[in-house]
């Protein structure tokens, strides 16, 4: 059976190529130059390539929904070999400035959210890609594959700048080895080249994962998807939360080799009624005394059947600047792409939905 060549690291692919610098070569064709065919990599003999493709495939997913907001955000929806699906999300984080005679002053910048699941088995009562359960991990190679086909549908060099951010579909800490592999070959100069310090892993905080990834030094970020202050109210928002509490999850935080320059994230999301009183401001500092953190305030988005309420603009607000002059930085993040559903999983459940009607 034939195997996605985006399973491998580079050091992997030198083992299974006659020549070392071949792998090299490979690498090149595929995540700086985005070929689908084997038969383009003109460096290359024709036996070796030929050997390729009888052993490997270079894509496994197509995109079947693309949806572009009116901030620049575009959602994907990507159709996998088995016919399941998953959303990708490129967030253009600042525009393009031009002069008066065409030359860029200054460049976009792209973050490419990624799903590392088909599903998710943590069950947030939030969140739409719970409501359809869990159907299986992804492999390094959709993974990584979901950078590759943005990259190439929208054009981009392959050494612009980009922001990686596990926190599409799926909990990445529940898909460690497949997560580890594609933050390696993300990060090879010889490829994608996206450096590991450009990599922020998202976990709803499986506190002894946590722990496996620092063990590992590989140099990633991680943020914390924290959204209560207290047990009963995360408990309730994050079912998981009774397998590794809130306390935990800080603990495990603290042994978390980051980087001291910068700041460890943490999102919160507001739900109207349920977390975002001037009370549980107060806790936040509590809770986060002795880490160098970040808070992210992001606004609940009703979808329809939801049972939260987006917070009002005012009490967001009030809680920002309470943080704030406590001295624990908080942003309220801007709501992306609100116009295309951009909260987790809600492209593929609209997908879902019409293909089921139809
Ligand atoms: S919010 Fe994230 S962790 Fe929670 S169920 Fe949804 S995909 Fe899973």
């Amino acid at each position: 059976m034939k195997k996605h060549i985006m399973d491998f690291t580079l050091e992997e692919l030198e083992n299974l190529v006659p020549k070392k610098f071949q792998a090299k070569q490979i690498y090149g064709w595929i995540y700086q130059k985005y070929i689908t065919d084997f038969q383009e990599m003109s460096n290359i003999s024709k036996e070796l390539r030929q050997e390729l493709s009888e052993k490997y495939y270079i894509s496994s997913m197509e995109i079947i929904n693309r949806q572009v907001a009116s901030d620049g955000t575009i959602k994907y929806l990507f159709r996998l070999q088995d016919g399941r699906s998953v959303e990708t999300v490129l967030i253009k984080m600042r525009d393009e400035k031009i002069d008066k005679n065409g030359d860029i002053l200054q460049q976009a910048r792209w973050t490419i959210c990624l799903s590392t699941q088909v599903g998710c088995k943590v069950g947030c009562s939030f969140c739409l890609t719970a409501k359809g359960g869990f159907v299986r991990d992804l492999t390094a190679g959709e993974i990584v594959e979901q950078v590759v086909a943005i990259k190439r549908d929208i054009n981009l060099e392959h050494n612009r700048k980009t922001n990686i951010v596990y926190m599409g579909m799926g909990e990445p800490l529940d898909n460690l080895d497949n997560l580890v592999q594609a933050i390696k070959i993300i990060a090879n100069q010889n490829g994608l080249s996206i450096s590991p310090k450009r990599q922020t892993v998202s976990t709803s905080g499986i506190a002894p994962k946590i722990d496996k990834l620092g063990i590992l030094g590989l140099g990633v970020n991680i943020a914390i998807s924290l959204h209560a202050v207290d047990d009963e109210v995360r408990n309730e928002l994050i079912p998981m939360n009774r397998a590794f509490n809130i306390q935990s999850i800080i603990e495990a935080i603290k042994r978390y080799p980051y980087d001291t320059r910068k700041r460890v994230m943490f999102e919160y999301l507001m739900i109207k009624g349920v977390n975002d009183s001037l009370k549980d401001a107060k806790k936040l500092i509590k809770l986060l005394q002795g880490i160098k953190a970040k808070i992210n305030l992001i606004y609940f988005n009703p979808y329809p059947g939801s049972i939260y309420e987006r917070p009002n603009e005012e009490d967001m607000e009030k809680f920002a600047s309470y943080l704030n002059s406590k001295g624990l930085l908080a942003t309220i993040r801007a709501s992306r792409g609100m116009d295309i559903s951009a909260a987790c999983g809600q492209l593929r459940e609209q997908h879902v939905r019409i293909s089921q009607s139809s």
